[in-house]
């Protein structure tokens, strides 16, 4: 007989690992113990050396669904022999931390259960299991473990302590374990009817859904707003109530069949959308089913996701005469974040819902949806919140712990230790009160949950940014050093340590976004950079063109135009449809601050070129959310026009005088909008190809790396990489964040890590 102590990092707590580990022992007749420590998971295995060895093998190969193992450390170790195995009391260990499982979807086996009569959790809306339920939402703190979740204050009836405290059951330790009798109550609430409690309010639910009213519904991270998305009144009436005008609305189904049948979905698609996660992915719409425009106007695409909690699965069960796709949208007002509370829900959405079904599990951290789209096979990220956070990045190296705190629109924050690089959830865009809140909340609570006190914070070099703001406040009142990071080397680095870059070598960085902070205090955004985590040169960039009235200029795309053709020496002839959508007064104006350069900053930004080429061919001339000229432009492209526009490059610098020239001539030839369109966007991969090639030509560098929110468009990534792939390039995209700002965070952490080391 042989005794070993083996120890496991990773995520391994609360996803039924000690039970796993409980019965492959007993199947393997090793004796001993194991428990969770504040630093994984310690197991005592005792038995003969084959036994052990077998008993290794499957726990290595077959662990849970949910369990990640990130090291796995064994040793010999003398011990007196033990009668059995067992489970042990969790260990506390100072200073020590592991990585806490996101919130997952509900499991099948819990599904069926749901909708089983004979069950005792039959139409239970928090029915869990140590493979599905909430996490992160509901901790407060570590160990993961229930008196340090919101579910504290539900005491388990006998029947679910049983279930709990039986290792073969697998509610085996499910922290957040309820049931009708012990656990959390819906009800819902609305003017005209009185509270009604549990089945009856979810029935209630529904008949307002059927009704076409909007009700809010708490859920797991969350507030949404729900209304049928086919009753085009009421997807109307809910635009205007939430003052939204045309961003796309994100949709819940009950079951990927009901996908099937408004959206185009392959097979990798299909597996991302049934995932434990249950992101929202967009699809293509199918034609010829009306989705009515509202929903998402201007798109060809849908965001869907499938409902992922008992509670979303019981108020979209299918019925006769009932809707079967439902707007579900974040509940909130314009760009606040997702209400979370009961109280707050009341406060901000009782303008927006005819009613709210509400419940009692508190929700300790709000977090939204995340949204995703597959690009060949994988996942490419929007936005990475539920589901997917607060899951670790493994870095190439062991890192310093830092805290550093992205940018200022979609922000996130990042903390180091070790290997691990914990990347939170979407905050979200950083100007008004309550998301500063939800950020610095954030932050001292990923600190607490991973046991880090941060030594080095890094942050955008944007002097006016509120992240900027607090990290040089935190540095100062924490006495620890600060590393400010120019925006677009925060991009490259983001995606060099997406791809697990582990070299000293640099690559070439196609970094292109809307804004970002330049070294020489302009705005840049329009980047080929060459670098690596510690350095960067800025190689080419988009020619400097005025941005008339500085930010306030980005919802006016027909201005940024006025402003470029001026710059660029053409006249403003009412033929073209951005001139002509501008008053004389707004000419007038801009004139006066083109010619004084009144508050008129300079850019070398790709988006705002994009928003110009939407406004000269009158697309678009006014947006009402971020980025929505560039994307309603990529929505006309069309994959077989091949034409290309040609940008001429003059030293470091990427000219515009011919691009828009020849766009102009094409609008006075009544050339279709589409092929403009479609010869834009081939004009920017094919640039990026001629520029590759040169830099490959002088400094033999064959990476690319394309990062920056530019890269959220489908039609010029796919276009891209496919010639830089011809070219021989290996091209690195993201893939575990976003390529937007959301990524920046890690980006800035990488480059920190470097510099003070
Ligand atoms: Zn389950
Ligand atoms: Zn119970
Ligand atoms: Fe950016």
């Amino acid at each position: 007989m042989i005794s070993k102590i083996i120890r496991i990092r990773g995520t391994v707590q609360g996803v039924g690992f000690r039970p796993f580990v409980f019965s492959t022992a007993k199947k393997y007749n090793i004796t001993g113990w194991v428990r969770n420590s504040s630093a994984g998971v310690e197991i005592l295995a005792n038995g003969t050396p084959q036994e052990i060895k077998n008993f290794i093998t499957e726990v290595k190969t077959n662990p849970p669904p949910l369990a990640k193992i990130d090291t796995f450390v064994e040793s010999e170790k003398y011990s007196n022999g033990y009668k059995d195995f067992k489970i042990l009391q969790s260990q506390i260990i100072p200073g020590e931390f592991i990585p806490i499982s996101p919130d997952v979807a509900i499991c099948s086996e819990c599904q069926k259960e749901l909708f089983d009569p004979a069950n005792n959790r039959y139409r239970y809306p928090f029915i869990n299991c140590t493979n599905c339920g909430p996490r992160l939402t509901i901790i407060k703190g570590i160990p993961y473990d229930r008196p340090n979740t919101t579910m504290a204050e539900f005491t388990l009836c006998d029947r679910c302590q049983a279930e709990y405290d039986n290792p073969l059951n697998r509610r085996f330790h499910a922290q957040p374990v309820a049931c009708p009798d012990c656990g959390p109550q819906v009800w819902f609430e609305s003017l005209t009817t009185g509270p009604e409690k549990r089945e009856e309010g979810i029935q209630r639910a529904r008949q307002f859904l059927r009704d076409g009213k909007i009700i809010a519904i708490k859920g797991l991270g969350g507030f949404h707003l729900a209304c049928d998305a086919l009753n085009q009144e009421a997807v109307s009436k809910l635009r205007h109530r939430k003052k939204r005008s045309d961003k796309p609305f994100a949709t819940m189904v009950f079951d990927i069949e009901t996908v099937k049948k408004y959206c185009l979905i392959n097979n990798a698609e299909e597996t991302i959308m049934g995932s434990y996660e249950h992101p929202i992915v967009i699809l293509p719409t199918k034609k010829g089913m009306h989705v009515p425009e509202q929903v998402a106007p201007k798109m060809r695409t849908l965001g869907v996701m499938l409902a992922y909690t008992p509670l979303h699965l019981l108020i979209l069960e299918p019925e006769n005469d009932y809707p079967d796709l439902f707007v579900m949208t974040s509940g909130n007002i314009s760009d606040e974040p997702i209400a979370y509370t009961n109280e707050s829900a009341k406060d901000v959405l009782s303008s927006i819902a005819d009613g709210f079904l509400f419940h009692d599990r508190k929700i300790n951290t709000r977090i939204d949806d995340s949204v995703l789209t597959e690009y060949k096979g994988q996942k490419y990220f929007y936005r990475r919140s539920r589901g997917y956070a607060p899951n670790a990045t493994i870095l190439p190296k062991n890192s310093l712990e830092i805290l550093s705190v992205g940018g200022e629109l979609k922000n996130t924050f990042c903390l180091t230790k070790e290997k691990y690089a914990f990347i939170s959830h979407h905050i979200g865009d950083l100007k008004n009160m309550e998301t500063y809140r939800a950020f610095t909340e954030g932050i001292a609570n990923y600190q607490h949950m991973f046991n880090t006190k941060s030594q080095f914070i890094a942050c955008d070099l944007h002097p006016e940014y509120l992240s900027t703001k607090y990290a040089c406040y935190y540095s100062e009142e924490n006495n620890i050093p600060l590393l400010k990071v120019q925006h677009h080397h925060a991009h490259l680095a983001a995606c060099l340590a997406d791809n697990n870059w582990d070299s000293n070598e640099d690559a070439i960085g196609v970094c292109l976004d809307g804004t970002g902070y330049g070294l020489d205090g302009q705005i840049w955004g329009g980047e080929i950079l060459i670098g690596g985590y510690q350095t960067f040169q800025r190689k080419y960039h988009l020619e400097y063109m005025p941005l008339p009235g500085g930010d306030s200029a980005i919802l006016h795309p027909n201005r940024i135009a006025a402003a470029y053709l001026w710059k660029l020496g053409f006249p403003w002839d009412d033929h073209i449809p951005a001139i002509l959508s501008l008053t004389s007064e707004e000419k007038n104006v801009m004139k006066r601050q083109l010619k004084l350069h009144i508050n008129t900053p300079n850019t070398s930004s790709m988006g705002r070129l994009f928003d110009v080429v939407t406004s000269l061919i009158g697309l678009r001339h006014t947006i009402n959310y971020e980025a929505q000229a560039a994307i309603e432009l990529e929505q006309i492209t069309e994959s077989s026009i091949t034409d290309a526009y040609i940008f001429e490059i003059s030293e470091n610098t990427i000219n515009l005088n011919s691009i828009i020239s020849n766009i102009l001539s094409d609008i006075n030839h009544k050339i279709h909008s589409s092929v403009i369109a479609t010869k834009f966007h081939n004009a920017i991969a094919n640039l990026i190809l001629v520029l590759c090639n040169k830099i490959e030509k002088e400094y033999n560098l064959h990476h690319v790396a394309l990062s920056g929110g530019v890269w959220q468009n489908q039609y010029l990534l796919h276009k891209t990489c496919q010639i830089l792939d011809e070219e021989g390039f290996s091209v690195l995209i993201h893939h575990n964040i976003p390529p937007n700002d959301g990524g920046i965070s890690l980006g800035q952490a990488v480059i920190a890590n470097k510099h003070f080391k």
